[in-house]
């Protein structure tokens, strides 16, 4: 019989608030495995699963549930027997490493039940002395092994394991309230998006699509970000896809053509505070980092800043390019973001876009426009994709609003 082993970091350490971050990562680990069979219990620190079929599933499952650090798929040994935690060991080292290559090699012994009565460094050598003949270039090497067999002394029963899968970390997602992510199909803001995630915030992405500018391939881009960005988050998220073609035109064909960039974001700031009000959340973040590209200066950022009734955070702000192409590439948004579709910014940006806007000609740029109706009619013509689990639903936005209530 299999037992998982799932453990967590950081929310251990929060010490009043422990119980609550414990029960959101409970909450959230049944949740991501909704419709599976198995029982999920907490004992010493750490979380079990027991009576589960499908290992790969939930392997793939719990590596996205943030709050948990890593997790061990062991076996169980009835009855706490030495040999037969040894004998269980070579079988599954024999599966995964042949005898030829040289690696350094370690049994690392948990005595969970203080009582047992060897240390667990004695347990660990008699383990060890059984399992080493079987395997001629293992060395035993107590520092920096790259095998390591985990033994845990219960009072009843032993576990015995030889993996540990990495998860993402982080706290467990709804125990820090909700935001609103700018989601265009660039590598910068679904990254943005998965580091506030694994903060332990739930998020809703919003998308400025300028049909017929922006072609449905790059539509369909945004979505599989949202998608992948979802698979942190329970499999949950609801995307926001703004018409954003009438503003886009009339900023251009009213305002000061070096502003068009930091008007737009103006604008897209400004529908995304009114859609964050209705949904109650309670932040926006972007992938922006500064001296990025010309348009990511103090001043830029600045006289966006100051229009936004909510706090606007950029979880990438001080990372460079190659930091942030890492964590793409890691969380697999990447091969998805790099895929040749425009994005509205691009192909309406200025020849020479302003670098240090100077916030009292913004103001009176934007009062150029009719800015109420414009963004009414925005959002009016705004669609909702409904990403839940296995599904995806596309309604409107006054829909999705009559489906708050
Ligand atoms: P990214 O890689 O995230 O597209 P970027 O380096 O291309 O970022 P900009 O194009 O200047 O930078 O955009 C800065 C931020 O503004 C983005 O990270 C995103 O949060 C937001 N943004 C830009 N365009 C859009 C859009 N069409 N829809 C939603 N958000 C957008
Ligand atoms: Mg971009």
């Amino acid at each position: 019989m299999k037992k998982i082993i799932i453990r967590y970091s950081e929310i251990a350490l929060k010490k009043g608030n422990r119980k609550r971050f414990e029960n959101k990562l409970a909450e959230n680990i049944k949740w991501t495995l909704k419709g599976e069979d198995f029982k999920l219990t907490r004992t010493w620190g750490r979380f079990f699963i027991t009576n589960f079929e499908n290992e790969d599933f939930f392997t793939e499952r719990l590596k996205k549930v943030p709050g948990i650090s890593n997790f061990s798929v062991a076996h169980i040994i009835e009855d706490r027997d030495l040999n037969k935690i040894a004998t269980k060991a070579i079988e599954l080292l024999s599966k995964d490493y042949d005898s030829t290559t040289k690696d350094f090699f370690k049994v690392d012994t948990k005595r969970i039940d203080k009582r047992y009565p060897k240390k667990s460094s004695e347990i660990s050598k008699e383990v060890a002395d059984i399992i080493l003949p079987n395997f001629e270039n293992f060395i035993v090497n107590l520092r920096k092994p790259n095998i390591t067999v985990g033994v845990e002394l219960y009072e009843n029963d032993a576990l015995v394991f030889i993996n540990r899968h990495r998860g993402v970390d982080g706290l467990p997602v709804g125990s820090s309230g909700k935001m609103t992510l700018l989601l265009s199909g660039g590598i910068d803001s679904p990254v943005a998006g998965y580091k506030i995630i694994t903060r332990g915030v739930k998020l809703n992405a919003v998308y400025y699509h300028s049909t017929p500018y922006t072609s449905e391939g790059a539509k369909l881009k945004v979505i599989e970000l949202a998608t992948i960005l979802s698979k942190f988050q329970n499999n949950y998220l609801d995307l926001f896809i703004v018409h954003f073609t009438e503003i886009q035109r009339a900023v251009r064909k009213e305002c000061r053509a070096s502003y068009g960039t930091v008007l737009d974001r103006r604008y897209m700031v400004k529908i995304a505070d009114v859609i964050a009000e209705k949904t109650l959340h309670q932040a926006l973040i972007t992938g922006e980092s500064i001296g990025q590209v010309a348009s990511q200066t103090i001043e830029n950022i600045t006289s966006v800043d100051v229009i936004s009734r909510l706090p606007i955070l950029r979880p990438l702000i001080g990372n460079n390019k190659l930091e942030i192409t890492a964590i793409a590439q890691k969380i697999e948004t990447y091969e998805t973001s790099i895929k040749p579709f425009d994005d509205c910014c691009v192909l309406f940006a200025p020849k020479a876009p302003v670098t240090k806007v100077k916030i009292e000609y913004l103001d009176k740029e934007g009062t150029r426009l009719n800015e109420d109706k414009l963004i009414e009619d925005a959002l009016l013509k705004t669609k909702v994709i409904k990403i839940r689990r296995n599904q995806i639903d596309e309604i409107t936005y006054s829909e999705y609003l009559e489906g708050l209530r």
